[in-house]
């Protein structure tokens, strides 16, 4: 018998009829004499609902309730879904956040998880009962709602799959696995049998959203395997692992993008020691998370600092940089409609020119690069939002992801 932790997306569980289906195939591997945890997300659309509405209210919504709001699209599919279950004969239980203990920080709507209490969860189990927890929301120690950010579902399922030891953990979702980049976008991408969790760690940090970040690193840290794989089919998925000999010969795995990012400039700012930790500190204070700095070459005694904040940050950021003395009169500058496009792969450790080939295929394609950032396993470059597509055609051709996955000699 064997312990299942099994997370079904949006599109998932979109309708009434979609959530019968998914009731009947986790019945399914519990008929086999499974014990299973089902962890659900929101139906399609809801969550994104729920922000327009919030934004009706207030411009910048209070983050307390912002998580009330949110968490309450979890509550709808775990009560229908444990509703199905009993119709079909067999017995289940639903349970919040707060019920199972899944207690975060009070970072609203970008909460992290500090621990999870198993106990009510195995004692259900022990009662033969399907057990399945609402996706995405935890509680903090004042008994505050938390949201775990957006795409956290993911993370619930992996924090729970650790926390319980379960012997696999499945991400259910509306495409076959990961590809070499995003399906919707290119439909020449081809499915990836298995993935390192560096790998997909980067994929997941520079966009593709098939896969929250935090679970994946909760994946690696905890080493559960993970099998991303599709609601609609039998076939398998694609397998999340550690890294062995044959993926290291993969130049590249894939490309990914992401719209979710903006840039902000800051002109002729002192080029002094301490300048850098006055701009960064009180972003970071906010909670905002930065990903790329750039700072340029001193021309005379001033210099400019470019960086990149989540698009949802955008305007608090702006904010927060206009309202610095950093004692000079340069000024404040930013784009909200950017993209990055990302190159991955653990085989770039071994192999030098990836990064120009990179360079060499947005330039024939007339794309300008704005910023760059590389890291042991992948290049990032920054381009107008509008060549996004153009971009993830052309890179996906150059390094012959649509081909068959034989590892490349060179
Ligand atoms: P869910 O609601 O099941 O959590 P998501 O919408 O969060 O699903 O993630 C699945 C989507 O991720 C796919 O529909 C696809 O458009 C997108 N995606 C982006 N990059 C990739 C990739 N490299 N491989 C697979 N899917 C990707
Ligand atoms: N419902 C949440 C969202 O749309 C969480 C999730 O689906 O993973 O972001
Ligand atoms: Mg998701």
């Amino acid at each position: 018998m064997a312990l299942i932790v099994q997370k079904f997306g949006g599109t998932s569980v979109g309708t009434p009829d979609k959530i019968r289906a998914v009731a009947e195939r986790v019945l399914s591997y519990k008929k086999q004499g499974n014990k299973m945890v089902v962890v659900l997300s929101a139906m399609a659309g809801e969550t994104n609902h729920f922000v327009e509405m919030a934004h009706k209210m207030q411009k910048q919504p209070d983050e307390r309730e912002m998580d009330v709001l949110l968490a309450s699209g979890e509550q709808v599919t775990i009560a229908l879904f444990a509703m199905a279950v009993k119709d079909l004969g067999h017995d289940a239980v639903s349970l919040l956040g707060d019920q199972v203990k899944i207690l975060t920080d009070k970072m609203h709507t970008k909460a992290r998880i500090k621990s999870i209490d198993t106990n009510l969860i195995t004692d259900n189990l022990s009662q033969d009962k399907v057990v399945v927890v609402a996706g995405f929301q935890g509680v903090t120690k004042d008994d505050d709602l938390t949201t775990l950010g957006r795409g956290g579902s993911d993370t619930t399922a992996v924090a729970l799959a650790a926390a319980l030891k379960a012997d696999q953990c499945e991400i259910f979702t509306d495409v076959e696995g990961v590809f070499t980049t995003d399906p919707n976008i290119y439909s020449a991408a081809r499915k990836i049998d298995r993935i390192t969790y560096d790998e997909m760690l980067e994929l997941a940090s520079l966009g593709a959203k098939v896969l929250d970040i935090r679970s994946v690193g909760l994946a690696k840290r905890y080493k559960v395997p993970l099998h991303v794989r599709s609601t609609f089919t039998d076939n398998e998925g694609t397998w999340v692992v550690e890294e062995n000999k044959d993926m290291e010969s993969m130049l590249v795995s894939g490309v990914t993008y992401s719209k979710n990012e903006a840039r902000i400039t800051l002109s002729k700012v002192h080029d002094v020691p301490g300048v850098a930790s006055k701009i960064f500190t009180p972003i970071s204070d906010a909670g905002i998370i930065v990903d790329m700095i750039i700072q340029n070459t001193r021309a005379g005694e001033m210099t400019d600092m470019t960086f990149t904040v989540p698009r949802t940050d955008y305007q608090k950021a702006l904010n927060i940089v206009k309202d610095l003395d950093l004692g000079s009169d340069g000024n404040v500058s930013g784009s909200d409609d950017i993209a990055k496009i990302s190159i991955v792969g653990v085989g770039m450790r071994n192999h030098s020119g990836i990064a120009t080939t990179m360079f060499h295929v947005l330039a024939k394609e007339g794309i300008n690069i704005q910023m760059i950032s590389t890291s042991e396993i992948k290049v990032s470059c920054v381009i107008d939002e509008k060549y996004t597509e153009l971009a993830i055609r052309a890179l996906h051709d150059a390094f012959a992801l649509g081909d068959d996955n034989l590892p490349a000699e060179e």
